[in-house]
């Protein structure tokens, strides 16, 4: 890249990199790590929400695999002295009513307890719906004959009520061998009961009770829909995977991405399924979340505008406002001042030396046109004879050319010429000889105020008279007028035919046009000098003419 590429880039970056771009950055580098760290904040947030969400789920299981131990331990304790009490009662003959009376009614984990014989027909119950009815092919009474030991049945749903009930089997054996009636237990499952209506109404948590088939046997109230259901197997082989002993806690996710936990119900082949979806759970979160986001958007953008409206108000608009006065300064306008009342207090001074500087460099500049207005006039003076000098005569002639030339008007010149200074200077000496000119030109301005016309010394002892919008004939007596009027000083000079001090005068006069130029006229009218000191002296002579001014002789310039 070459060298102008690089300086260019340069510039257009720092262009980019302008106070308010700087501002903005500045602003952002402020707001970004409190927007970040909320940002982490409200992100952890949802992790602990969802983990917290997570672990009362797990819980929960555990809880209900908790609450069935404890339900099967009473209802084991239960049992056992109820074998007791029926292999007792049993030798009076009256087992059935002492059981049934002995049976406290408000147990907590019992909802009935029956009596089936050693062929599985039930002979006594403490609800009567179950008299008569035969057990025998149920697996927990065959169970509890073979093994002679406690046994709790899998997850079963009732012929009668419909609904679902774990049963416990105690053989009378166990205590008394001479007996062969099996006790049951209907165990009260009001704890599940209690779990699922808590769970009821939770979004994104759905809990589901089923059996070693994948059967949906209960759920809370709202998804009861569902029940009789069968899980899809995917789910099913991983409820199934939760195997005894009890406190085995698993968890995983199907195939909606929903987390799933599972314990299994003791001494039962039902588990307890519980499903979490994290987005629903999380949702809330989420819509905290989005709202931060968005406040956070909005505090960036106002502290953005914020940053800019200040760059703007505080820095750019007061350097703009300083520039443009320096601007006005530059073009020359001194009386454009620096407004401080808009201005923030740290640009006022600022202001008031601009103003200060500008006020001063004003006056400087006057007094140097007034100085170079002096050094002009000065410039174009001669201050012998007090009337301007060759310069001040040169421009004065272009410019009356020029008003000629616009005008129409004839411009005449008249060249004097004194008669035989060197002899005067000789006779009287340099000083009177300067008197005498300044005399001279005394008499000139004199004449020059008079007719109009501009006087001036054209060098040494010559002068002009410039004669604007005259003609050769008015100029010619004008020139007469000059030759008298010195003569008519009668300033002596002994060493001059005329014994006083004269003037030869050359007269021209022309019309400007066309290519003509102003030394044309000078040229003539000096031409017309040289013809009159030729004629002799103290004489008038027009340039192109034969003829001279009253009333000396006439004389002509060629
Ligand atoms: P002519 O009639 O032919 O003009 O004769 P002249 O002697 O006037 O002419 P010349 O050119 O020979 O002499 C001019 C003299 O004017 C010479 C010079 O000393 C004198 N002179 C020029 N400027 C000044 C001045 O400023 N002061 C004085 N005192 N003399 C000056
Ligand atoms: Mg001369
Ligand atoms: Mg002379």
């Amino acid at each position: 890249m070459s060298r102008i590429a690089i300086v260019r880039k340069k510039a257009k970056l720092r262009g980019l990199l302008g106070i308010r771009a700087r501002l903005v950055v500045l602003a952002l580098i402020l707001v970004c790590p409190l927007m970040l760290d909320r940002v982490r904040l409200l992100e952890h947030t949802r992790a602990i929400q969802i983990a917290a969400v997570d672990a009362s789920v797990s819980t929960l299981a555990q809880r209900a695999a908790d609450a069935q131990r404890e339900v099967i331990s009473s209802v084991e304790a239960v049992l056992k002295s109820a074998a007791y009490i029926h292999a007792t009662a049993s030798q009076v003959g009256r087992s059935c009513s002492i059981l049934r009376a002995s049976l406290r009614v408000d147990l907590p984990s019992i909802r009935m307890l029956s009596v089936a014989d050693a062929n599985g027909i039930i002979h006594c119950s403490t609800s009567s719906m179950f008299v008569g009815a035969d057990v025998s092919q149920r697996a927990y009474f065959r169970r509890a004959l073979e093994s002679h030991d406690f046994v709790v049945s899998d997850f079963v749903i009732g012929a009668q009520s419909r609904k679902g009930t774990i049963l416990a089997a105690y053989p009378v054996s166990a205590v008394d061998s001479g007996e062969e009636a099996v006790l049951i237990a209907g165990m009260n499952l009001d704890w599940l009961s209690d779990i699922m209506s808590n769970l009821a109404g939770h979004p994104g948590i759905s809990v589901k009770l089923i059996d070693g088939e994948g059967t949906v046997l209960a759920t809370p109230p709202d998804e009861r829909s569902k029940i009789g259901q069968k899980l899809d197997q995917a789910t099913l082989d991983f409820a199934l995977a939760a195997t005894q002993p009890p406190r085995e806690l698993k968890s995983a996710y199907d195939h909606a991405g929903h987390k799933l936990s599972v314990s299994r119900i003791p001494g039962t082949n039902a588990r307890l399924l519980v499903s979490l979806d994290e987005g629903t759970v999380s949702a809330a979160i989420n819509r905290d979340i989005r709202t931060a986001y968005l406040q956070l958007a909005l505090v960036c953008l106002f502290v953005l505008l914020g940053a800019l409206i200040a760059a703007e108000r505080l820095i750019v608009r007061p350097i703009s406002m300083l520039t443009s006065t320096a601007k006005k300064f530059a073009q020359g306008d001194w009386s454009a001042r620096a407004t401080r009342a808009r201005l923030p207090s740290e640009f006022v001074p600022l202001a008031r030396a601009f103003n200060a500087m500008a006020a001063q460099l004003g006056q400087r500049e006057r007094e140097l046109v007034a100085t170079n207005n002096s050094l002009t006039v000065m410039a174009s003076m001669d201050l012998l004879s007090g009337l301007a000098n060759r310069r001040g005569f040169q421009s004065r002639l272009d410019f009356e050319w020029m008003r000629g030339h616009q005008d129409g008007h004839r411009v005449a010149l008249l060249m004097l010429d004194v008669d035989h200074f060197k002899l005067f200077n000789d006779t009287y000496g340099h000083p009177e000889g300067d008197a005498c000119l300044s005399r001279i030109g005394e008499t000139l301005a004199a004449i020059a105020n008079d007719t109009g016309s501009f006087a001036a010394r054209y060098g040494g002892e010559e002068f002009c008279l410039l004669l604007p919008n005259t003609d050769a004939a008015a100029a010619l007596q004008i020139g007469e007028m000059v030759r008298a009027t010195i003569e008519g000083l009668a300033v002596p000079h002994r060493t001059s035919v005329f014994q006083r001090v004269t003037v030869s005068v050359g007269v021209a006069s022309a019309l400007p046009a066309g290519n003509a130029e102003p030394s044309e006229l000078v040229e003539a009218a000096d031409a017309a000098l040289y013809a009159a000191k030729h004629r002799g002296r103290n004489t008038v002579v027009e340039h192109g003419f034969m003829r001279t001014a009253e009333p000396v002789s006439m004389a002509i310039a060629s």
